[in-house]
């Protein structure tokens, strides 16, 4: 990609609204050289922090702070960029900010930064992406694979895949040429082991990235159950000690009737029915309408019923419920009855035994949330994933898979191949609509 022409200046609050001990606006495009002179009266030096004195157009100081000078490339966006590192006040810094606009920039669409850093071959498409995933992750380990996709782990895997299936299309684009010879050819150069390789690379790779995209999203659970069964105090021990460093994905309204826990780094998005019922107000009747959109979109329900009481009359919720989601009955409060904790399937029907009071059966149930979302990784290779990108490995396999049915038709299988790649192009941005980058930008915040 050739990067835009004489860019055009962007300027922005980097740091987050509210106050800070230290608040930044960064700056991106040209001209920065006078820029610094005009609002530092000074040439700043590459990549040295320099204490400065900010000023407005009248020469009254504004703030006083650092001031960083990367010259393009070596810097962020690929551009020349200017740090102004003042106090991280709102007024402050809109105050910077303004004097930015004033002196010729305009002020950054969400994510602009991170896309010039993409148009200029800085990062590539699923880089730029765990740019706002590590920036959005709810929990650490998702926060860890969002680093890795960040880095370029992802899409070198990616790249490693397309190299194999550009190395075969070469062999069989050679072949065309000879047709009497294809057939041995093929043989020799062992065209379907390699297409096998590819696939098993494929398939392992889409497997890595479905865990990611499970820990990018987590899992939507829907708790039920008559009134004093326990719900409460079962997300309590869910949540366990790991409680108090969930929070909840950036972006999204928090409210009372719906919480995020983890477990093994899986956000759980918990909603507690109970809030329903118990919010008969009418100013939150919006909160509970935006939780009853919420619960549509469970993936499991977990139906709590009490161990020591016979009768656990219908919840009048459950007509409600969506159907086709997993369920997990839990029987509670089992140390009132003397049972012993436990698991049971019937029918394909899943009973946990717990008590939520002693703890006793809540690993088993945290085994059984984490096998229902389909978890099996162990942390360490997980590439954080977007829906996007498992869409664009299932059908790149899906070629692989069509090429091996078209060995007879060189052509064909050549086809096959041809698209495979153009799809895991999408992946890091090498194959792309324009209008993808602006959808993918726009959820970025503004600054980065
Ligand atoms: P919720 O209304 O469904 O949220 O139920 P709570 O979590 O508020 O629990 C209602 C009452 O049952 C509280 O007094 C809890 O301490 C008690 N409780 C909850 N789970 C257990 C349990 O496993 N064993 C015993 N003995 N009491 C429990
Ligand atoms: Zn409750």
């Amino acid at each position: 990609r050739q990067p835009p022409r004489a860019p055009d200046t962007i300027a922005a609050v980097a740091t987050a609204p509210g106050c800070g001990g230290i608040g930044v606006v960064r700056v991106s495009g040209s001209g920065l050289l006078g820029f610094a002179q005009a609002l530092c009266g000074r040439q700043p030096q590459p990549r040295l922090a320099q204490f400065s004195r900010f000023v407005d157009g009248e020469g009254r100081p504004i703030d006083e702070g650092i001031l960083l000078y990367f010259p393009a490339p070596a810097s962020f966006t690929g551009e020349d960029v200017l740090e102004l590192q003042g106090h991280g006040g709102p007024v402050v810094m809109q105050l910077l900010l303004e004097r930015c606009l004033g002196l010729g920039a305009r002020l950054a669409e969400p994510g602009e930064f991170t896309r010039r850093a993409f148009l200029n071959g800085k990062l590539d498409l699923a880089q730029a992406e765990g740019v706002a995933d590590l920036i959005e992750a709810s929990t650490a380990a998702a926060a860890r694979s969002a680093v890795r996709s960040l880095s370029g782990r992802f899409s070198e895997e990616v790249h490693r895949i397309v190299d194999r299936l550009v190395d075969l299309r070469m062999l069989v684009e050679a072949t065309l040429d000879f047709p009497e010879e294809e057939i041995e050819f093929l043989e020799r150069a062992r065209a379907m082991p390699r297409l096998e390789g590819i696939r098993g690379e494929l398939e392992a790779l889409l497997d890595r990235a479905g865990q990611g995209a499970l820990l990018r999203s987590g899992l939507n659970v829907v708790l039920v159950g008559a009134p004093n069964v326990g719900k409460s105090s079962l997300l309590n021990q869910l949540a366990g000690e790991e409680r108090a460093i969930v929070t909840d994905i950036a972006g999204t309204t928090r409210d009372a009737l719906r919480e995020t826990i983890q477990i093994e780094g899986i956000p759980l998005h918990v909603i507690d029915t109970a809030g329903l019922r118990d919010t008969a107000d009418t100013v939150e009747r919006l909160g509970i309408e935006r939780t009853w959109r919420e619960i549509e979109r469970a993936d499991v329900i977990v139906r709590l019923v009490d161990a020591s009481v016979s009768a656990t009359g219908d919840d009048e919720l459950a007509g409600r419920l969506p159907g086709g989601v997993e369920r997990i009955t839990v029987v509670n409060k089992i140390d009132l009855v003397s049972a012993a904790a436990g698991r049971e399937e019937q029918a394909g029907q899943v009973t946990v035994r717990v008590s939520a009071r002693t703890g006793e059966g809540v690993d088993l149930l945290r085994a059984e949330l984490l096998r229902v979302a389909g978890w099996h990784a162990h942390g360490e290779d997980v590439v954080l994933a977007r829906e996007r990108h498992l869409q664009a490995l299932r059908m790149a396999l899906g070629h692989v898979c069509a090429a091996g049915e078209q060995l007879a038709a060189l052509e064909l299988f050549a086809e096959e191949l041809r698209l495979a790649q153009e799809r895991l192009g999408e992946i890091t941005g090498e194959f792309g609509a324009d209008d993808l980058l602006g959808e993918i930008f726009s959820r970025f915040c503004i600054g980065k």
